[in-house]
């Protein structure tokens, strides 16, 4: 087992080591760049929730980075190095070998990240319990926000805004947070938030002063006012129970810093102050709502009118087939006009289509009438490669792009077959 020196000096961002071993992998291996085991290591595996360290390992005069680092199952600390290995040092000679001393750094600003978010859970875990006996099932430690699973079918906003409450209090009470070690059996009586599954005799045991102790491997903060913060987010069910978003310390500052730059930006859209963003949006809604609905009766009425107006020019056919092609009017309005035509009560054949993308045909006729507009459009279609089908009385289609529709509509005119 790897001596893990971030157990008791969760500080320590420097320290010096020595090889044990260095794996460079073959040909045709899982993981492509090469790894170093030493003898004791501050990098911190991913673990329980906590994603792992990252930093360099340098070797005389080579600095190597450690993009990854886990926790093998024999209880080592695996250094995974960036990328595969160049062809000049793909022998381990050229950069490390067991035996060789080593000097490891951690990188702080993600430590010190991982190490807020990672308290401000122990705390949030703890002040669910303690308010509302939510016991935590899970943490998940994303790259932008984290997350506690918490046993419970429901969460009201208002303890969600009672745990932040809460929460925020024990951080800026600025209590003392730390570490030591028990025998699992003094650790049963001592009733610990949680408890690990029983593989080892001792527990390394964190505690927020009178407040949670819980059994955990983590790296901690020393006093909880080092997590600055928590801010709680987005709440959502999930199969456990209900999942709750977090942001601590810093980055409960880049996600407000983002949330205002958004509002900021939709305010600027409405030339407004950023609280009257959402009744802006609302009565944008509103407004869009009643102009769909007012373009859509005074298209009604002019789908009407010409209808009206092309049925009086046609008047002295007893019965007239009309022939229209929009350029400029969708199909949806090629349609209506059809409707308003073929439901006037006068025998009536209409074949309409419209030009705009994508091109559409209307072939209606009034109730009634012996044509076959379903047949008629199928034939239409299949001579230009269309689609669509319909009825005896009402068929539509799509055409290809670029046709003349004028003449394909005049070819079908000539198809009509009336009994
Ligand atoms: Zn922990």
């Amino acid at each position: 087992m790897t001596k893990r020196l971030y157990y008791d000096k969760p500080d320590l961002l420097e320290f010096d080591s020595v090889v044990e071993s260095v794996t460079i992998p073959e040909n045709g291996a899982d993981r492509k760049s090469p790894s170093i085991i030493l003898r004791e290591s501050a990098f911190y595996p991913t673990s329980g929730g906590q994603v792992h360290d990252t930093g360099w390992i340098a070797v005389g005069n080579e600095r190597l980075r450690v993009a990854e680092v886990v926790e093998a199952e024999d209880g080592r600390v695996v250094h995974y190095l960036e990328g595969p290995p160049k062809p000049s040092t793909a022998e381990p000679q050229t950069f490390a070998v067991a035996g060789a001393t080593v000097h490891g750094t951690i990188d702080e600003e993600r430590r010190r990240d991982h190490m807020q978010q990672h308290s401000g859970q122990h705390v949030l875990s703890a002040v669910f319990i303690a308010l509302y006996n939510m016991p935590t099932v899970s943490f998940h430690m994303g790259e932008d926000y984290c997350s506690i699973d918490l046993a419970t079918e429901s969460l009201t906003e208002a303890q969600v805004r009672g745990a932040e409450k809460r929460a925020n209090e024990i951080i800026f009470e600025n209590r003392p947070v730390t570490i030591r070690y028990v025998r699992r059996d003094e650790a049963e009586k001592l009733g610990l938030r949680k408890l690990p599954p029983a593989e080892r005799e001792e527990l390394r045991l964190i505690e927020v002063a009178d407040f949670d102790l819980s059994a955990c491997g983590g790296t901690h903060v020393s006093a909880t006012g080092q997590i600055g913060s928590i801010l709680l987010r987005k709440t959502e069910k999930t199969r456990q129970g209900m999942r709750v978003e977090f942001v601590c310390g810093t980055r409960a500052v880049r996600a407000a810093r983002r949330d205002y730059a958004t509002l900021t930006e939709a305010a600027s859209l409405f030339s407004s102050q950023l609280g009257d963003v959402p009744q802006l949006i609302r009565k944008t809604f509103d407004e869009s709502k009643t102009l769909r609905k007012q373009r859509e009766d005074a298209l009604d009425e002019l789908a009407a009118a010409m209808a009206e107006a092309t049925l009086k020019a046609s008047s002295m056919e007893s019965r007239p087939v009309i022939v229209r092609v929009f350029p400029d009017r969708d199909s949806a309005f090629a349609k209506l006009f059809a409707q308003k035509l073929t439901r006037s009560g006068a025998p009536v054949i209409a074949l309409v289509a419209s030009a705009l993308s994508p091109p559409g045909l209307i072939f209606a006729q009034s109730p009634g009438q012996t044509a076959d507009m379903g047949a008629l459009l199928r034939e239409t279609l299949l001579s230009v490669g269309g689609r669509g089908g319909g009825s005896k009385d009402f068929a539509q289609g799509g055409v290809p792009a670029g046709l003349n529709l004028e003449q394909l509509l005049q070819v079908a005119v000539s198809k009509i077959k009336v009994e």
